[in-house]
C-alpha cells in the first residue's frame, strides 16, 4: 500500500508551545484549566506526570499555591480572576492567535460594533473570546448567520458590524458566513482569525485528495481542527477515517491501493508515525473490489468512522 502524507499535518505552534510550558511544569502541583489541548494520548500522558486536568466548571477544587496552566483555546476573564481569587499561580498557555482574537473581540465590542462570531457555540475557544464580547452574536454556520443578520436589521439597521470567527472554521465555510452576513449589512468588516496552520492543513488535505484513494485523519474525535480535516475530505469525496490510534485503522483499507495520511493541529508526531507504520504493513487486496466511497459529508461531520460500499467487480481477472 502506497501511503503519502500531508505536506502540512500535526503539531502546530500553539499546541506545541502549550505541552511544552506543561512539561515545563512537571514535579509541581499542577493542573490546567480543561483540557490542555484536544488530544486524549498527550492528555493521558501528561496526567501519568501528574499533571491534572480541571473541570472549567469546578470552582472548589484546593488550588492555593497550585500551577493552573491556561490551556491554548484560552478561558474567559471571569474564569481567570476566580483562578487568581482561589490562590492558584496562574501559566498562561493561551495560544497567542487565539489571544490575539480575544483581544480583538474586546475592541470591536468596546468600539460598539455589532460582533458576529462563528463557530462552534460549545467550544472552549468561543467560549473564551466571547467572555471578551459579552454581547456578540454566535452562529455557527450560513443559516444561524442569514437568520442573526436578518433580526439585527430589523431591530438596527444602521448597526456597525463586524465578523470574527473560531482559528479553526474552514476558510470555505467563513467566507459563505461572510457572505449571508452583507446581504443584510454591506460594510461588514471582517477579521481574519483563521490560523495559518488550520489554512495550511485543509489546503495540503485538499491537494493530497487528488493523488490518493482514501485518507486517513489522525487525532482526537473532539479536535474541532481534526473534525474540519476529516470533513474536507468526505466532501470531496473520498472514503476517510478518524482515528485516534493505529489500533482504530479498519480492516476495509486493504481494498485500497493508496492512502493520504493528514492529521490535526493537536496530533502529536509519534501517534502519527505509529499510524503511518501500521499502514505500511497493510496488504491491498483491491484488484478484486471496486470501491465507491460515500459522498454524504453530513454523517461525516457527526463523527462516525463511515464504511465503503464494496461492490464486487463482475468482469474482475
Ligand atoms: S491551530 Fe492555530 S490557533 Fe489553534 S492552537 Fe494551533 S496555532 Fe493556535
Amino acid at each position: 500500500m502506497k501511503v503519502i502524507r500531508a505536506k502540512s499535518l500535526g503539531y502546530c505552534m500553539g499546541v506545541r508551545r502549550a505541552v511544552s510550558i506543561a512539561e515545563a511544569q512537571i514535579g509541581k502541583r499542577v493542573y490546567t484549566m480543561g483540557p490542555l489541548i484536544h488530544n486524549p494520548r498527550v492528555l493521558e500522558d501528561l496526567q501519568q506526570q501528574g499533571v491534572q486536568t480541571l473541570e472549567t466548571s469546578d470552582t472548589s477544587a484546593d488550588l492555593h499555591e497550585a500551577v493552573v496552566i491556561i490551556r491554548a483555546h484560552g478561558v474567559t476573564p471571569r474564569q481567570e480572576r476566580q483562578l487568581v481569587e482561589q490562590g492558584s499561580r496562574l501559566v498562561d498557555a493561551t495560544c497567542l492567535r487565539v489571544k490575539a482574537s480575544q483581544m480583538k473581540a474586546k475592541a470591536l465590542a468596546e468600539s460598539g460594533y455589532a460582533l458576529f462570531l462563528a463557530g462552534e457555540k460549545h467550544h472552549g475557544e468561543l467560549i473564551g473570546i466571547q467572555g471578551y464580547a459579552p454581547d456578540c452574536l454566535l452562529v455557527e454556520n450560513v443559516e444561524e448567520a442569514a437568520a442573526s443578520a436578518a433580526t439585527l436589521y430589523a431591530n438596527t439597521p444602521a448597526a456597525k458590524t463586524a465578523l470574527l470567527g473560531q482559528t479553526t472554521i474552514s476558510v470555505d465555510e467563513y467566507s459563505l458566513i461572510a457572505q449571508a452576513i452583507r446581504r443584510y449589512f454591506p460594510n461588514l468588516e471582517v477579521i481574519d482569525t483563521i490560523c495559518g496552520a488550520t489554512r495550511d492543513r485543509q489546503n495540503a488535505l485538499k491537494e493530497l485528495c487528488h493523488l490518493v484513494d482514501a485518507i486517513i485523519v489522525a487525532g482526537g474525535q473532539n479536535s474541532a481542527n481534526t473534525q474540519r480535516l476529516f470533513a474536507i475530505a468526505r466532501a470531496a469525496g473520498k472514503a476517510a477515517w478518524l482515528v485516534e490510534s493505529a489500533a482504530e485503522l479498519p480492516d476495509t483499507l486493504t481494498a485500497y491501493q493508496s492512502i493520504g495520511l493528514s492529521a490535526g493541529a493537536s496530533t502529536p508526531d509519534k501517534v502519527i508515525d505509529e499510524i503511518e507504520q501500521a499502514l505500511q504493513h497493510f496488504e491491498v487486496r483491491s484488484s478484486r473490489l471496486h470501491l465507491v466511497p460515500e459522498t454524504n459529508a453530513t454523517s461525516a461531520l457527526q463523527c462516525h468512522k463511515p464504511k465503503p460500499t464494496l461492490v464486487p467487480q463482475t468482469n474482475a481477472r
